[in-house]
Formats: C-alpha cells, sequence, structure tokens
C-alpha cells in the first residue's frame, strides 16, 4: 500500500530526505509522494520513515492502493536494481 500525504501537510520538508527511493517531492500545496515509487519503506526499513519524521501525522497509508508485501518487495527491487533488500 503506497503512502499519501494529506491536507494536513505543513510543507516542512522533513520527510523528504527521509524516502529510500526518492518518491517524496514538494507540490504545488503540499509535499506529494509518487505512489509508483513508495513501497511502505519495504525492501530499506521495518517501518515508514515519512510517517515518523511528520510532524503532524500527514504520511499516511492509502487504503485505496493496497498492495501485498510480495510486490511492493518487487516495486523496490525495479527501482533499485542489483542491490540486496535490507527487509523482506
Ligand atoms: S512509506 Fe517509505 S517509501 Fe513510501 S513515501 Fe514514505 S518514506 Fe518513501
Ligand atoms: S514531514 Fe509531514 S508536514 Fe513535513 S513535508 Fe512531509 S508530509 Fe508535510
Amino acid at each position: 500500500m503506497a503512502y499519501k500525504i494529506s491536507e494536513d501537510c505543513i510543507s516542512c520538508g522533513a520527510c523528504e530526505a527521509e524516502c529510500p527511493n526518492n518518491a517524496i517531492s514538494e507540490g504545488e500545496t503540499t509535499f506529494v509522494i509518487d505512489p509508483d515509487k513508495c513501497t511502505e519503506c519495504v525492501g530499506a526499513h521495518d517501518s515508514s520513515k515519512c510517517a515518523e519524521s511528520c510532524p503532524v501525522e500527514a504520511c499516511v497509508p492509502d487504503a485505496e492502493r493496497k498492495e501485498p508485501r510480495e510486490q511492493l518487495l518487487k516495486k523496490w527491487q525495479a527501482l533499485h536494481p542489483g542491490e540486496t533488500p535490507k527487509t523482506t
């Protein structure tokens, strides 16, 4: 399940540097997550780093983009060819 950023975002930028997939960028009114690059941090971390770094809890799971862990890992592998995932 990809994460998304809610309207509560105050555009502090803290989450951007934490994403292992460079999925986060500054949008017009809030920061935004590219769902094609978000793996819920699967492949890199045991927990979602953007959610942990956000001071206003604006990084939340997108219930409309549910993906099994296996698919998230495949997504990570496609984004990081040749690298070994740190989580499975
Ligand atoms: S959950 Fe992880 S991979 Fe997804 S946007 Fe947040 S930091 Fe990036
Ligand atoms: S850490 Fe939270 S408030 Fe800051 S830019 Fe990211 S989503 Fe927005």
